[in-house]
């Protein structure tokens, strides 16, 4: 209880006492990385056209579907078509396919906005790549747009990462324990954004439904699992997860399936989480040492008649002052 309530005076609300009790045993932690890891407000930085397209050709058309998402990309993009000018053709048809991208008609193309192996998936084109990696080994996720089979350009999109996401890692670690990151994004993009948090396993281009194996993998191999996120994709993910912990500006989903919420969105918190359940573990166990310790002496000797009845009464009651008292002292804890 002490514990539970000292986690919410931090904003770290956890959902039961077996969560406190399990956390703990953590010793490895999988970050989301959209959301997580960034701070899931992602802006365009660049746009390159190619031959076939002017720039504000490209936007106009990749605003044209994004309109329709609801994905945080897709936000960025319609944004940004919106600080410039903000027309749009009409697009009919509109799909979107979770961890790809949107497709839909417009005047009676094809036209695709996506991530780059949905796109040759799709048209069986390679799609240049010096372009691409310049982009994401900068931490940037390139957006392809193409009209029927043929690439019109790219739009480059970057999402900081979260101020304290590197402390917070370090933190992690030097508990022992091990850091993940997983994403739908693309291996270079994922690995950029790692190496600026130090994190160095990456799980990338996993699809939505993908996430929640990725975890039960980690899980067999034996690892104690939290996993931390924020979007609906993630929501299986922070139900199979040992222990799921939810991101407080994430969606409805994803804190339902979380056994802790954290009403901050920074990632210390997951820290603060972990050694929250490490203090509380520390007190039961020093109140379970009180317990037994009055009365594996008290009991001989009172069965012995050595010990005065009065006396042997206070001394029961103590134990419970003890054991209160040793526990409310875990109030005091300070955590960043
Ligand atoms: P994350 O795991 O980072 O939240 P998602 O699984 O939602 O990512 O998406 C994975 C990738 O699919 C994105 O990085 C992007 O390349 C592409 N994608 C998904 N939806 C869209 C969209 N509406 N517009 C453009 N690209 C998209
Ligand atoms: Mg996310």
């Amino acid at each position: 209880m002490v514990g539970t309530g000292l986690g919410a005076e931090h904003g770290i609300l956890i959902k039961g006492g077996e969560h406190l009790e399990l956390a703990h045993k953590v010793n490895t932690v999988v970050l989301d990385k959209t959301g997580t890891i960034t701070a899931g407000k992602p802006s365009v930085i660049d746009v390159w056209s190619a031959e076939a397209a002017s720039e504000a050709d490209l936007v106009r058309l990749a605003a044209a579907l994004e309109a329709q998402s609801e994905h945080p990309l897709g936000r960025a993009i319609v944004e940004y078509a919106r600080e410039r000018g903000g027309v749009w053709p009409e697009a009919s048809e509109v799909r979107a396919v979770p961890g790809k991208g949107i497709e839909a008609n417009i005047d009676g193309h094809v036209v695709r906005v996506g991530n780059r192996r949905w796109i040759a998936e799709e048209l069986y084109i390679q799609v240049p790549d010096e372009r691409l990696a310049a982009y994401e080994s900068e931490a940037k996720t390139a957006v392809i747009v193409a009209s029927d089979d043929q690439i019109m350009g790219v739009i480059a999109i970057a999402d900081a990462v979260k101020p304290d996401a590197k402390q917070a890692v370090e933190r992690l670690r030097a508990m022992g324990i091990d850091v993940w990151m997983v994403t739908g994004d693309n291996e270079r993009t994922a690995e950029a954004v790692a190496s600026q948090v130090g994190i160095d396993h990456v799980m990338a281009s996993v699809l939505p439904q993908d996430k929640v194996g990725k975890v039960a993998e980690l899980k067999r191999r034996g690892s104690v699992v939290a996993m931390v996120g924020d979007g609906i994709n993630d929501a299986p993910a922070l139900a199979e997860a040992d222990i799921g912990i939810a991101m407080g500006t994430g969606t409805d989903i994803a804190m339902e399936a979380a056994d802790i919420a954290l009403m901050r969105s920074n990632l210390m918190g997951v820290v603060n989480a972990i050694e929250l359940s490490k203090a509380t573990m520390r007190k039961i166990r020093q109140n379970l040492f009180w317990a037994f310790f009055y009365n594996v002496i008290g009991i001989p000797l009172a069965a012995a008649g050595i010990l005065n009845p009065m006396i042997a009464g206070a001394a029961m009651a103590l134990s419970s002052v003890s054991v209160v008292s040793n526990s409310l002292l875990l109030k005091g804890r300070r955590f960043d």
